[in-house]
């Protein structure tokens, strides 16, 4: 008699780009399930366990968050390149959310009111110093949603998408079944 084998688990990676780690929260919403996730994946590249570089290739990438400078583009590049199932996780990666609301005004605008002309900046700003570290990331012309960027493999909208939501994707996706949207998962009202 043969032992049977134990399936290998997942590997899972995640991200926030131009998020506001809301969609991170509501993953580990998932609750007393987080003890049933570990027994199906194992988490790489993530800040849920601090591991900063991919260390090995990843099943499924969970991006939060569009791209809104030049460092968002390299991290969402790299979790292409790495991970062959890539969702984009919440409307902030799905279509820009709140940040690409600074799409409605050229960058410049949006700089000139944060730094030189709105209200605040007498005080916090006196000298009208614009961020120049050469370390700091170069913000973009607008804010991109992740699909403009790399391709999306899946979409799960929500602001954060819910708890139950992000579950049921996510056996989905390593269970290899089909998800079936339910009505309940994306109602928010
Ligand atoms: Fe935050 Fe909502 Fe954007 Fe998720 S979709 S990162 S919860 S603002």
């Amino acid at each position: 008699m043969t032992a049977k084998a134990t399936p290998a688990k997942k590997v899972i990676a995640t991200t926030s780009l131009a998020g506001c780690f809301g969609c991170h929260m509501s993953l580990l919403d998932i609750d007393e399930r987080l003890f049933d996730l570990i027994e199906l994946v194992d988490f790489n590249k993530s800040p849920l366990d601090d591991i900063k570089e991919f260390t090995k290739e990843c099943d499924i990438g969970l991006v939060e968050g569009g791209c809104s400078n030049d460092e968002n583009v390299h991290v969402l590049t790299e979790f292409r390149k790495h991970c062959r199932t890539l969702v984009a996780v919440g409307e902030c990666a799905i279509m820009g959310g709140l940040p690409a609301l600074r799409n409605l005004m050229p960058l410049k605008d949006c700089l000139d009111e944060a730094y030189r002309n709105g209200p605040t900046v007498a005080d916090s700003n006196p000298q009208q110093i614009l961020p120049h570290d050469p370390d700091l990331p170069k913000l973009l012309d607008r804010v991109y949603p992740c699909h403009e960027v790399v391709s999306i493999d899946y979409f799960l909208p929500g602001c954060p998408p819910s708890a139950d939501l992000i579950w049921d994707a996510l056996v989905a996706l390593v269970s290899g079944n089909e998800l079936a949207l339910e009505y309940r998962t994306f109602k928010f009202d």
